[in-house]
C-alpha cells in the first residue's frame, strides 16, 4: 500500500533517484563543503539496509510531522473521532516510529543529526532524545552549518552539540543549488515570508529571493532526469523580486521569471504553491499575466493554497496583523472575496486554511468562522479548518491557554469538512486529470465512493452535536494547572497528544517542565 500512496524509486544501494526538495539542498551543501558524491547518499527508507553500512559515520533525518501533531494529523484525529471511528494512528508519526526504532540507526554508531520543519514536535520531548538516539537536532536553515556539523561527526573529534541552529541567515545568492532531481520537479524561488504571523515557521526565515540564473540551473536539473513540470515553491509566489519591507508586488520580476521557466526547452507545465490573499487582491494584473503564462483555462486549472487563519478582528490583530497588509484588519474579510474572486476568474482552484482553538478565541468569534464559511462557498476554494495549530512561534501562547471543542467548533470543523468534500466530489473529474488516462476511471469511482461515504457519517455527526453528544470527548480527564494570574498552564504537546491518540490507549508524553509543574500543583 505504501508503495501505491508513496512510491520511491532508487538503485541497488539504495540511492533514491528523486528525493526531497529539502534533502537535496542539505545535499548540495555537504558536496560544496567538499564533501565527495561517494561520500552522501540520500537514501531510500525502504532500503536502509543497502544504504546503511560499517562506513556510515552520520545519518541525518528530515522529519515534517514525526508525531502526528501537525494540523492537518489533528484534523484528520478530530474527524475520526466525529464519525465515531478509531482508526491507527496518523502515518507520519507511524513511519517517524518505525525508521527512529530501526536498528541499523545505531548498529555502526552512526551519529544521528535530524532538522526539517517538524522538529519543534521533538523539542516537545526532550525526555526522549535518549531513547530516540538523537545526537543532534538542527533548527533553522542547516544547509549554513550541515558542513561542519558532518564533518565533525564523521571524524568523530567531537560530541556534537545536542542542539545545532544556524547563525545568520544565508543570503538568497548563497543558497546552495541542488545537485539531482527533486519529489515533484520542486524549485525554490523565494525563502522566508516577513508578514510576521506567529504561528508560521517560514516566517522566522529572513525573506529573500532566489537570482533567475539559480532558479533556472535548478530547473536545468529537473528536465535533464526527465520532470516536465516545474513547481515553483515559495510561502507567496507574488512576493518574488519585492524589495524588503514593502508590500508591494514586482509584476515585471514574476512575469520575466514565469515566461523564463515555461520557455526553459522541456518544460511543459509550470506551477506554483502559495499565494496570500493580500497580494493577490493587491496585483489582480500579476495574477492573470501568470495564469496566461502558466496556460490555464477551464478545462487545466491551476491548484493554490492561502491561509485565511480567522476573520475576527481581535485574533487578526493577535496573531496576524501583517498578512492583511497593505490593507486594514477590518478590510481583510472583504480581501478574502475580492481574491478569491480573482482566483476565480483566472481559472485557480484554492485550497484554504482556517483555525480554532485559537488562543483567547470567543464563540462569537467561531459564529463569525461559520457565516464567512457561507459567505465565500461559491467560489472555487476548498476550506479546511484546523483544530489548532501550535507552531513554533506560537508556544509560549500555546502553553496558556486550554482548547474547549464546543459543539459549535465541532460545527464549524464538521461545515468546511463537509463543503470541501462536495467540492472535490463534483470537481473530480477534473482533479483526475493530474492522472495519466487509464487511471482515472477507477480512481473516479474510487473518490467518489470515498467522498459520498464520508459525507454519509457526516450526517450522524451532525446528529450527534444537535444531541449535545461530545464525540470529540477531549480534555475531559486531562490536568492542568493555573498559574498566578489564573490561566490555564499546559504544555501543547499535552493538548495535542489528547486529540490525536487512539481510543484513549496510548500514553501522553509530557515535558519534563510540566510534570513539575502539575506535581507541584
Ligand atoms: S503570510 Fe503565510 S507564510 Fe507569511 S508569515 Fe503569515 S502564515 Fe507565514
Amino acid at each position: 500500500m505504501e508503495n501505491i500512496f508513496f512510491p520511491t524509486q532508487s538503485d541497488d544501494e539504495g540511492r533514491l533517484k528523486f528525493a526531497p526538495y529539502s534533502l537535496r539542498k542539505i545535499e548540495a551543501a555537504l558536496l560544496e563543503y567538499g564533501f565527495t558524491k561517494d561520500e552522501v547518499i540520500i537514501a531510500d527508507p525502504r532500503k536502509l539496509d543497502r544504504a546503511i553500512g560499517p562506513e556510515t559515520k552520520a545519518i541525518g533525518l528530515t522529519v515534517h510531522d514525526p508525531l502526528g501533531y501537525s494540523a492537518v494529523s489533528q484534523l484528520n484525529a478530530c474527524l475520526f473521532r466525529l464519525i465515531n471511528w478509531w482508526p491507527a494512528p496518523s502515518y507520519t508519526a507511524a513511519a517517524f516510529g518505525d525508521i527512529i526504532k530501526n536498528p541499523l540507526l545505531k548498529k555502526y554508531n552512526s551519529k544521528l543529526i535530524i532538522g526539517g520543519p517538524g522538529i519543534w514536535q521533538l523539542e516537545e520531548h526532550p525526555e526522549m532524545f535518549k531513547e530516540w538516539g538523537i545526537d543532534c537536532l538542527v533548527s533553522g536553515e542547516a544547509e549554513s552549518i550541515a558542513g561542519p556539523l558532518f564533518e565533525s561527526a564523521v571524524k568523530g573529534e567531537a560530541v556534537l552539540p545536542e542542539r545545532a541552529a544556524s547563525g545568520k541567515p544565508l543570503r538568497s545568492d548563497k543558497v546552495p543549488i541542488i545537485r539531482g532531481p527533486s519529489t515533484g520537479g520542486v524549485v525554490e524561488i523565494t525563502r522566508g515570508c516577513g508578514r510576521g504571523c506567529q504561528f508560521c515557521t517560514p516566517n522566522l526565515l529572513f525573506f529573500g529571493s532566489i537570482p533567475k540564473e539559480n532558479i533556472l540551473k535548478e530547473v536545468e536539473i529537473e528536465v535533464r532526469h526527465g520532470i516536465r513540470r516545474i513547481e515553483l515553491h515559495s510561502e507567496d509566489a507574488l512576493f518574488y523580486g519585492r524589495k524588503l519591507g514593502s508590500f508591494e508586488v514586482n509584476h515585471e520580476a514574476i512575469v520575466d521569471l514565469f515566461t523564463s521557466v515555461k520557455k526553459f526547452p522541456g518544460v511543459r507545465q509550470v506551477a506554483t504553491d502559495f499565494f496570500a490573499c493580500s497580494t493577490i487582491k493587491s496585483a489582480p494584473k500579476t495574477v492573470k499575466a501568470m495564469s496566461e503564462i502558466m496556460e490555464l483555462d477551464k478545462k487545466h486549472p491551476g491548484y493554490v493554497e492561502t491561509g485565511l487563519e480567522t476573520v475576527s478582528p481581535r485574533l487578526v490583530q493577535n496573531i496576524m496583523p501583517g498578512k492583511v497588509k497593505p490593507y486594514t484588519i477590518e478590510e481583510w474579510p472583504d480581501v478574502i472575496d475580492d481574491a478569491l474572486g480573482i482566483l476565480d476568474d483566472n481559472h485557480w482552484f484554492t485550497v484554504a486554511s482556517m483555525m480554532t482553538g485559537l488562543p483567547k478565541e470567543t464563540e462569537q468569534d467561531v459564529i463569525r468562522s461559520i457565516e464567512f464559511i457561507d459567505r465565500i462557498k461559491h467560489h472555487n476554494v476548498f476550506v479546511w479548518v484546523f483544530p489548532l495549530m501550535p507552531l513554533r512561534a506560537m508556544l509560549k501562547n500555546a502553553a496558556k491557554w486550554a482548547p474547549e471543542y464546543t459543539p459549535l467548533r465541532q460545527e464549524l470543523i464538521l461545515k468546511a469538512t463537509r463543503h470541501s468534500i462536495s467540492l472535490i466530489n463534483r470537481e473530480a473529474p477534473r482533479i483526475l486529470k493530474v492522472l495519466p488516462v487509464w487511471a482515472r476511471p477507477p480512481a473516479l469511482l474510487a473518490l467518489k465512493y470515498v467522498t459520498g461515504m464520508t459525507l454519509h457519517f457526516f450526517k450522524g455527526a451532525d446528529e450527534a452535536i444537535a444531541r449535545h453528544e461530545d464525540r470529540l470527548n477531549l480534555y475531559k480527564d486531562l490536568q492542568y494547572a493555573h498559574n498566578k494570574e489564573g490561566e490555564a498552564v499546559m504544555h501543547v504537546s499535552s493538548v495535542v497528544n489528547e486529540l490525536v491518540k487512539i481510543g484513549g490507549g496510548s500514553t501522553t508524553l509530557l515535558p519534563e517542565e510540566e510534570q513539575n509543574l502539575l506535581q507541584g500543583s
